[in-house]
């Protein structure tokens, strides 16, 4: 190792609106020398940083993922090289985002780094539609799961009964694919077939859709719509605000 090793930020963009980047990141975006994305930052923050220092470590041409272990190392031997490395994750890196692994790397490999919060689409996601995760009158707590598992396993690591119990609302995260799936663990524990359910695609993207239903009818809501990657589900009557305030919202 030189001895003016570098250092890497693992920096949140945000749900994608160049404007909702924090002033951090895009002080750090301007002056890293390379920044290892994926395609979750969206295109306008893209778009934004120069071609020369971009290095793409999402999906590759064929469709499969750079493997993690390819950033990892790559982060590494950039930093070792003396450069400043901005890790550019979409909304916050520690959020579903592997940010947890990519700094135990750093840390085994005694690379400086520090990590950059971001606003996650979690929160942003349901926002830009009109919908708050909590709300005082009716909801309070939201939790925030991650769709992609296979619900029926016995190993699943999300409990959607124990989510239905809660009351609360339920964000669900890479939820598009296994979205009939979960919808009907969340019936079956109980859950009001009635309960509002939103999908916001490509939140505060130029290109953001929003679809809404009911736990009963979201996943023909999604069909009918062609919802696809990256969006939110939000599960839970705070989704049912949207409807108070959307005309207001597209207004503005
Ligand atoms: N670290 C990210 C989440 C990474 S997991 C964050 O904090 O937002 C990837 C999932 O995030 C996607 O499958 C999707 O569910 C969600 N996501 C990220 N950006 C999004 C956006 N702009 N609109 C809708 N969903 C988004």
């Amino acid at each position: 190792m030189s001895d003016d090793v570098g250092k890497v930020y693992l920096v949140g963009s945000g749900p994608g609106d160049p404007d909702l980047l924090t002033v951090k990141a895009k002080r750090l975006l301007e002056s890293a020398d390379v920044v290892l994305h994926d395609k979750l930052p969206g295109p306008e923050i893209l778009g934004q940083i120069p071609e020369d220092k971009r290095e793409d470590v999402g999906k590759r041409a064929g469709g499969e993922w750079t493997p993690q272990e390819y950033t990892n190392a790559r982060m590494v031997e950039l930093a070792e090289a003396g450069e400043t490395v901005v890790r550019l994750k979409g909304g916050d890196p520690t959020v579903f985002g592997r940010g947890g692994e990519e700094m135990v790397h750093l840390a085994q490999n005694e690379i400086p780094f520090e990590v950059v919060p971001g606003i996650t689409s979690a929160i942003a996601g349901p926002e830009a539609a009109g919908i708050p995760v909590t709300h005082r009158d009716y909801v309070s707590s939201v939790s925030f799961v991650t769709g992609h598992e296979d619900p029926t396993k016995d190993e699943s690591a999300v409990d959607w009964r124990a989510l239905a119990d809660t009351g609360g609302t339920i964000v669900v995260l890479m939820g598009v694919g296994k979205l009939p799936g979960y919808t009907a663990e969340l019936r079956k524990a109980g859950m009001d077939p009635d309960t509002p359910v939103a999908l916001i695609e490509r939140a505060t993207w130029p290109d953001q859709r929003v679809a809404t239903g009911t736990l009963d009818t979201i996943v023909d809501v999604r069909d009918s719509e062609g919802i696809e990657p990256p969006a939110i589900t939000v599960v839970g009557e705070v989704a049912g605000e949207r409807d108070r305030v959307i005309e207001f919202l597209e207004g503005a």
